[in-house]
């Protein structure tokens, strides 16, 4: 060990209360369920947490009715003020459980401790007390003087952020005064499952929060069943699809957060310390399983050499291992399948000509686990410039002009995030004006706000989570109206 090595700091898993097996969560109650059951791994360890439930059809079934019940019994009915107190109260027990909430998702997921413990619990509690405050001012939702909440909302979130997601969905849905079914990702249900028992915790009426298990199937089944009038889904793009081909010409509602591609331009002129933790934060975080990743490294031609040189060396000082040791910056990859999908398009970044660099770290024996990687020389018509890796692999690319800079980031078929980085204000402004994005970060990235809406264009997706726009998406009359900017 050298002179500036940190000990292990492994957070304790003495907190956790888990259970051996988990049931579905539907009109209040943990129940068995018809289906089989899976297990639910650590991605860094490949041991088993748990056993949980594969809901059938059948529970499905039941978890929609049970929503329905408490959609036309209570929740209707309850007054805008009384959904705020159980809003509240959750986002309270959230707070009080922060420290256990963070353990499980980074035991589930694999994401560092440092990172569940400072962003994502957090931005939960955050996203519940935003919108409990909300559930008694809807008349403000610039939606009319009575807007009404939509029904029950089917709700199917990913693996990348997973109690983040479930309060994005739930948070909003609740306010507005309707009731839910969510099903969690397969490789991570296990904060839904103790955000259930968080919802017996707060007293929240039964059947307005319903968690049902499972994988792709239990999705498919949940999103089409008939008495649902709302979905709402965050995922890939190819789901997205065939999600939006199966309710066309329904009147069900539907908003799809989907992949993303996002450019972040650095110019000559930009603080390059400052730029290069961006860069960081922007492709390194969670281990690339961002949806609004900065996963294109847009740099300006003459600052090129430098700005590799200083993240090289500083991406060398990252530490990559046990996703519960507070020192570690680079979490296990969520699982084994989406590893080889890294891998794969990582290897096409070889075969077509471009230049490999990986920070030198050692591999844990067990676990899913890709060391950060950079590419130089990158075509645009390369496919890690063009298709989402959702891993720790940064693209990067050159431009001589702000115009070729814009045409470049705009040149992808999704349309998320962007992330600028200058001195000069006047241009940032004129450049985020060009690009085609839903969210353009300026001199940062990966910075979220409940207050903020959040959505794509394009093949990113349609509508908008967060703010007011949020709230809209589960109220009558607030359909988005999307387009190209
Ligand atoms: P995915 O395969 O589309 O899965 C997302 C969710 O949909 C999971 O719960 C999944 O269940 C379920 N599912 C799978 N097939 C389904 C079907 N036919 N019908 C209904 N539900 C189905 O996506 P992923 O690979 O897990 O997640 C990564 C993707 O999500 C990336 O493309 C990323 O960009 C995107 N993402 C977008 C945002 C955003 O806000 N825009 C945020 C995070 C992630 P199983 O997990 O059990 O298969
Ligand atoms: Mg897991």
């Amino acid at each position: 060990m050298g002179f500036l090595d940190y000990a292990p700091a492994p957070e304790s898993t003495s907190i956790l209360n888990l259970k051996k097996s988990y049931g579905l969560f539907i009109g209040g109650e943990f129940v068995e369920g018809r289906g089989s059951s899976f297990a639910t791994i650590s991605p860094s360890s490949e041991e088993t947490i748990a056993l949980v439930a594969e809901a059938s059809d059948a529970d499905i079934d039941d978890a929609v009715k049970a929503a329905r019940g408490a959609l036309t019994k209570t929740w209707s009915k309850m007054p805008g003020s009384e959904r705020g107190k159980y809003l509240f109260r959750i986002a309270r027990i959230i707070q009080e459980r922060s420290r256990e909430l963070a353990v499980a998702e980074s035991l589930d997921n694999g994401k560092p401790i440092r990172e569940t413990r400072d962003v994502d619990i957090p931005l939960v509690a955050a996203w519940f007390f935003y919108y409990a405050g909300w559930a008694d001012k809807l008349e403000y939702a610039g939606l009319g003087q009575n807007p009404q909440a939509l029904g029950v909302a089917a709700q199917v979130i990913p693996w990348n952020f997973p109690l983040l997601m479930l309060a994005w969905k739930i948070a909003p849905a609740l306010a507005a005064g309707n009731t839910v079914v969510l099903k969690p990702a397969e490789t991570t249900p296990l904060t839904a499952l103790l955000f259930a028992e968080i919802c017996q915790q707060a007293e929240l009426p039964s059947g307005v929060v319903n968690i049902v298990t499972g994988a792709g199937a239990t999705g498919a089944a949940l999103v089409s069943h008939p008495d649902i009038n709302k979905v709402a889904f965050t995922g890939s793009t190819a789901v997205g699809r065939n999600i939006a081909a199966s309710l066309a010409g329904s009147d069900t509602r539907l908003t799809l957060e989907l992949g993303g591609k996002g450019a972040n331009i650095i110019f000559d002129d930009a603080a390059i310390d400052q730029a290069i933790e961006g860069i960081i934060s922007g492709i390194f975080f969670n281990q690339g399983h961002v949806c609004c990743a900065g996963s294109r490294l847009l740099v300006q031609e003459n600052i090129h050499d430098d700005v590799m040189n200083r993240l090289q060396s500083r991406l060398s000082t990252l530490r990559l291992g046990d996703p519960l040791d507070k020192n570690t910056d680079i979490g296990a990859v969520n699982s084994k399948a989406q590893l080889e999908r890294i891998t794969e398009i990582a290897n096409s970044g070889d075969s077509e000509g471009a230049t490999r660099w990986t920070a030198s770290c050692d591999i844990p024996a067990q676990g899913f686990w890709f060391p950060p990687t950079v590419f130089t020389n990158v075509q645009t018509s390369h496919r890690i410039a063009r298709d989402e890796i959702f891993g720790p692999v940064l693209s990067v690319l050159t431009f001589r002009t702000a115009e070729e800079a814009i045409a470049k980031a705009n040149n992808t078929p999704y349309g998320l995030s962007a992330g600028i980085w200058t001195e000069k204000a006047s241009r940032m402004l004129a450049i985020a004006d060009k690009l085609r994005a839903g969210v353009i970060w300026a001199n940062t990235f990966n910075k979220f706000d409940p207050a903020s809406p959040f959505g794509g264009y394009q093949e990113s997706g349609y509508g908008r989570e967060g703010g007011r726009h949020g709230l809209a998406a589960y109220l009558e009359g607030g359909s988005w109206k999307g387009g190209a900017k």
